[in-house]
């Protein structure tokens, strides 16, 4: 089965068609992840993850809103320990460098406070996720002249917590970043990116990876594959990105899906 291992169906964005949206997730069939951005995102993901079969929910506070509400730990261990069977991974948490200007605009923070505040917090994501025996979502990027990089740091906080079950989402870090990632056991996530992405970074990357660790995903509604770009992107477009990962691995669409719905298991649904 499809499975969509991080998308946004709780976001503001499917307001409009949420129920068809669901509709055409259930039509196809196919699994998905709704990931928290924020504590009332994370509530909506556990929401839909009640009310639809084959949707799960991991909770987060996103790397770029951490000066925008306070990680309110009680909080997020009530909506697990209230939802178990439902939710199976803390996240989108970790480092972003690249939305640094917009912070520092809004909230005068120095680069220095900035980093340090989204590593605390990234840090509580990560005992909560071990307490409670959940995956860890990861989201990294670096700044804008992609002359910091943030993926080397994520791995060191990953490491020094010994961090077992995390998933690198939208990964865009060099090809020695992903060795690096898959040497320490994590799964890489790839996005509909791959279906138009000129660099070849991302086929180079997808070209040594371990098979048991490639997830698929959309980072629906952004990042839209082809022959979509330009709309809003929705879960079953996840198709379009195992398609592309089938062409440059010389597999059937099929073989792909398979694989990462196993992958999206053993990291997600494995206690
Ligand atoms: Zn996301």
């Amino acid at each position: 089965m499809l499975f969509d291992s991080h998308t946004h169906l709780n976001f503001q964005a499917y307001s409009e068609d949420l129920a068809e949206v669901i509709k055409r997730c259930q039509d196809f069939p196919m699994s998905l992840v709704n990931i928290g951005a924020a504590l009332d995102t994370s509530v909506k993901a556990i929401e839909l993850a009640k009310n639809n079969q084959n949707f799960y929910a991991s909770l987060g506070l996103h790397p770029i809103h951490v000066f925008d509400e306070d990680f309110a730990v009680d909080k997020y261990q009530a909506l697990i320990s209230d939802n178990k069977n439902k939710v199976v991974a803390m996240g989108e948490t970790g480092l972003d460098y690249y939305h640094f200007d917009e912070v520092e605009e809004k909230y005068r923070v120095s680069f220095a406070d900035y980093v340090a505040k989204q590593k605390e917090v990234f840090v509580k994501h990560i005992q909560l996720a071990k307490e409670n025996n959940l995956a860890l979502v990861v989201h990294g990027r670096n700044d804008k002249n992609n002359s910091l990089n943030c993926y080397q740091d994520i791995l060191s906080v990953l490491k020094e917590q010994q961090v077992k079950k995390a998933v690198i989402h939208c990964f865009g870090g060099s090809l020695k970043d992903a060795q690096d990632f898959i040497s320490a056991g994590f799964y890489l996530g790839f996005t509909g990116i791959i279906t138009f992405d000129k660099t070849g970074v991302l086929e180079s990357i997808v070209k040594i990876m371990p098979a048991d660790r490639i997830l698929i995903e959309t980072d629906a509604p952004y990042l839209t594959p082809q022959p979509h770009r330009g709309k809003r992107n929705e879960p079953v477009y996840t198709q379009y990105v195992a398609e592309k990962i089938a062409e440059i691995l010389n597999l059937t669409k099929e073989e792909v899906i398979e694989q990462t719905f196993e992958n999206a298991k053993n990291l997600f649904l494995s206690k």
